[in-house]
């Protein structure tokens, strides 16, 4: 009985948590914003290409394949607490507060334990002729950069995000950049996505020590983090994938691998009045009794993640998504993927920023025209093959890794007796190649 009520009570932390303010994505700082991480605002990115609305932009196109290389995600902890070593988290407690016990939670959702692996959908409802696809390496793991310490008994207690990130900031500037800030105190409030200067933060209360609780709790905020919305319903709007969140029913984003269509659940809407229609699709949002298991839901064991949710991740981390929430700016510098690459196949115009993980092959012929910036990972390459074209037009190559540049464009090697040639890679309209190891030949 007591084991019924500690985890009905837990449930109703997690639900208030959840319910109340991830939705509301807190808009910190709205006047003279200044951005911490500049995205390519360049007139030339218009994210209006045939390319971008129909492959780039969309979620499906970044849905994990089997050989993917792992992108890490570096997140940094930032711990306020009242002046005495007393509160949550304390240095000299082994118990329920203390550093063994955050260490511990930590671990669970970091270095590819379980963040990274989704867990086999289940759910208390059944629906005919649904079976989402399942795929267990999601190719995201976090890492902890670092975990400091604030006493600071005003902000222990404080609900303005706005407040902590400047202390942060003030204490030293590089700790804002090092990962993407994870912020503990004790406000009490609900945990929910923020931002400062542009870029994801997360602030949240653990208000009791509950490994598994806190497990799926940090685990879902990030998620809000990577642009994923509930798979219930806030009453206040907005935050739900269901229809709320820019994915209605039929929509880019939305998401059918989570929501099954023809749900019988919500065709009887009128009897039901808690679970209204998503017509056409008919499908229902998730609410108690019929809940699955989604990392997006409120359940205590929420570990599945559809394939769709893991494409929108993984597109959070290649385009500034999420409402200009630079989350990719927290990624872990990495050599580029030789192996399983981008293959054009047709003209293409890129004008969008986007954030490369792979090299890039353009097929005999084809021309790929890139108007904004696509920045790559160390070692990465644009290789040409016979006939293709590279045109940087007014946009920018370069690399996004901090330390180590990218390689550069590889082009078909000609025969001695071949005649001189024009360059296939050519810069018009003030565009640049930066950052580049390779030396190459380019025309104009
Ligand atoms: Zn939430």
């Amino acid at each position: 009985m007591k084991r019924k009520i500690s985890s009905y009570f837990f449930y109703f932390i997690l639900f208030f948590f959840c319910f109340h303010n991830i939705s509301a994505q807190r808009k910190v700082q709205t006047t003279e914003e200044v951005k911490l991480f500049e995205a390519s605002t360049s007139s030339s990115c218009g994210n209006s290409s045939d390319p971008y609305k129909k492959k780039y932009s969309r979620q499906s196109f970044y849905v994990p394949q089997k050989n993917d290389q792992v992108i890490t995600l570096k997140i940094t902890i930032h711990i306020f607490k009242p002046l005495n070593d007393s509160g949550k988290w304390q240095m000299n407690d082994n118990k329920v507060n203390g550093m063994p016990a955050l260490k511990f939670l930590l671990d669970s959702i970091t270095n590819g334990h379980q963040e990274r692996y989704s867990a086999k959908r289940s759910s208390s409802y059944k629906v005919e002729n649904f079976n989402s696809p399942y795929i267990h390496d999601s190719k995201i793991r976090y890492e902890i950069t670092n975990v400091y310490f604030y006493p600071e008994p005003a902000l222990y207690t404080t609900y303005s995000d706005f407040a902590l990130f400047e202390h942060i900031e003030k204490v030293d500037k590089s700790r804002i950049e090092e990962g993407m800030p994870l912020v503990f105190n004790n406000s009490t409030g609900p945990g929910h996505l923020s931002s400062y200067k542009g870029a994801s933060a997360i602030v949240t209360t653990i208000s009791s020590f509950d490994p598994v609780f806190g497990r799926s709790h940090l685990l879902h905020e990030i998620g809000h983090a990577f642009g994923l919305g509930h798979t219930y319903i806030n009453g206040t709007g907005g935050g739900s994938d269901w229809q709320n969140f820019n994915g209605a029913c039929g929509s880019d984003d939305y998401l059918s691998d989570v929501f099954p269509n023809n749900n019988p659940a919500c065709q009887h809407e009128r009897e039901a009045t808690t679970k209204p229609d998503n017509a056409p699709c008919f499908s229902c949002y998730e609410s108690t009794p019929d809940t699955s298991n989604n990392l997006m839901g409120g359940q205590r064991y929420n570990r599945w993640m559809s394939p769709l949710q893991m494409g929108r991740r993984l597109r959070a981390l290649h385009l500034n998504s999420n409402a200009g929430r630079n989350l990719r700016h927290f990624v872990k510098d990495m050599e580029s993927d030789h192996k399983n690459i981008w293959t054009i196949n047709e003209n293409e115009t890129w004008d969008f920023d986007i954030q490369v993980y792979k090299d890039i092959l353009v097929k005999a012929g084809i021309t790929l025209t890139i108007k904004c910036k696509t920045a790559l990972a160390i070692n990465g390459k644009i290789k040409l093959e016979s006939g293709a074209k590279l045109i940087v037009d007014g946009g920018e190559i370069t690399t996004w890794c901090k330390t180590g540049n990218w390689l550069g464009v590889e082009t078909p090697v000609k025969k001695k007796s071949a005649k001189i040639t024009e360059s296939p890679i050519k810069l018009i309209n003030g565009g640049t190649i930066n950052k580049a190891k390779m030396q190459m030949p380019v025309g104009k």
